[in-house]
């Protein structure tokens, strides 16, 4: 295998593991394919490609991903989603891609009932969940909340054809879908380029392309939100992608309690609905990146019921006494690893 730029797929970090060979240093085996790992959307992506013009696309992909960054990043100055939270209320004209993510986030919004809300931006900077590494975690006064609270409604995002506005006082982020979004192109772009088979290892977010080139599934693990270094069980598939979110990614303890960065916009309060992790397993990275963080929101029967209504996903939940639950799309496709058993498998008729 042809090697560029960095080797490392951090594995416990990632949430998702990958088991296959991409380490394997079997050149005969795998000639065809090539890797590239680098740092992007405060995360380490690793992308593996193979067939003809694999060195390429992994190169592409990671243009494109910083690319997509300078758009919809909260943080770079300048950004799309920078600009429109200091706009003052004023329409900002923004790239096709923004309106594309923002039109999404929204549409999500209304399909969880707001539970993936993207206004709840100021809520979270009080709980002091900002760039990572500069966070000063704190609980706010209930007060405060109240106040911030006014001005979280998705509902209010203004999307034209060309330009995005938000009332004076919000501020969006895509930190729920913008890894999702950003699989769903690097997708585009590996099968515009006649690559048909490729996984992409976004953080928490595992996206494939095709089967791996030995015409097997891909094997993805799932991680134990209990020992985030260790796997669940390992689903196998084609062409799906994998995206987790969990309690156990960024978040801060006191009196004995955890403090996670997903938040429950209806109380401004970091989601307590007894979900610790929630992967979710379909065709797209953004409506399944939306679903992770939507889901852990609503709670094991909400979500449960959305998957029944849209029929177009699989679950994987876990709760806080480690009870397994999975949907029964992925009753032959998910594998415990040893020591873990699943709880329930939820039938689409319940
Ligand atoms: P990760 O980024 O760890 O993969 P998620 O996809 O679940 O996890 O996204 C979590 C991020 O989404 C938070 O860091 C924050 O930026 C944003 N966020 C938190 N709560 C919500 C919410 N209820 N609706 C929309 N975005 C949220
Ligand atoms: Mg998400």
């Amino acid at each position: 295998m042809k090697k560029i730029g960095s080797l490392a797929i951090v594995l416990g970090a990632a949430g998702l593991l990958w088991f296959w060979s991409s380490h394997s240093t079997d050149v005969r085996e795998n000639r065809d394919g090539a890797e590239h790992g680098f740092f992007a959307m405060d995360t380490y992506f690793t992308v593996n490609a193979y067939g003809i013009g694999c060195e390429e696309a992994v190169l592409e992909a990671e243009e494109e991903t910083k690319r997509l960054e300078q758009l919809l990043s909260v943080t770079v100055p300048e950004s799309d989603l920078w600009r429109i939270n200091h706009a003052h209320g004023q329409p900002v004209a923004v790239d096709g891609d923004t309106i594309s993510v923002l039109t999404e986030a929204v549409a999500m919004g209304a399909l969880t009932q707001g539970a993936l809300d993207i206004s709840v931006y100021p809520v979270l900077q009080a709980w002091g969940f900002t760039v990572s590494g500069e966070e000063e975690f704190q609980i706010p006064s209930e007060q405060k909340l109240r106040e911030l609270l006014v001005s979280v409604d998705y509902q209010k995002v203004q999307i034209g054809e060309t330009a995005v506005s938000v009332p004076d006082g919000m501020q969006i982020d895509l930190g729920a879908i913008a890894k999702g979004y950003t699989g769903d192109q690097l997708t585009e772009l590996f099968r515009s380029r006649g690559i048909t088979s490729a996984l992409l290892n976004l953080g928490h977010n595992v996206q494939t392309i095709g089967e791996r080139p030995d015409g097997t599934p891909w094997k993805i693990g799932v991680t134990d939100p209990f020992e985030p270094q260790e796997i669940l069980g390992v689903v196998e598939l084609t062409d799906k992608v994998v995206i987790t979110s969990g309690n156990y990614e960024r978040y801060f303890e006191k009196d004995g309690r955890r403090y996670c960065h997903i938040l429950d916009p209806a109380t401004g309060h970091p989601a307590q609905s007894g979900l610790v992790s929630v992967t979710v397993i379909g065709e797209s990275g953004t409506y399944c990146d939306a679903l992770s963080t939507a889901i852990f929101v609503m709670g094991r029967e909400k979500g449960v019921s959305l998957w029944r209504e849209q029929g177009d996903f699989e679950l994987i939940l876990v709760e806080e006494d480690g009870s397994v639950f999975i949907t029964e799309g992925l009753r032959d496709c998910f594998l415990p690893e040893s020591g873990h058993e699943v709880t329930e498998v939820l039938e689409r008729v319940g």
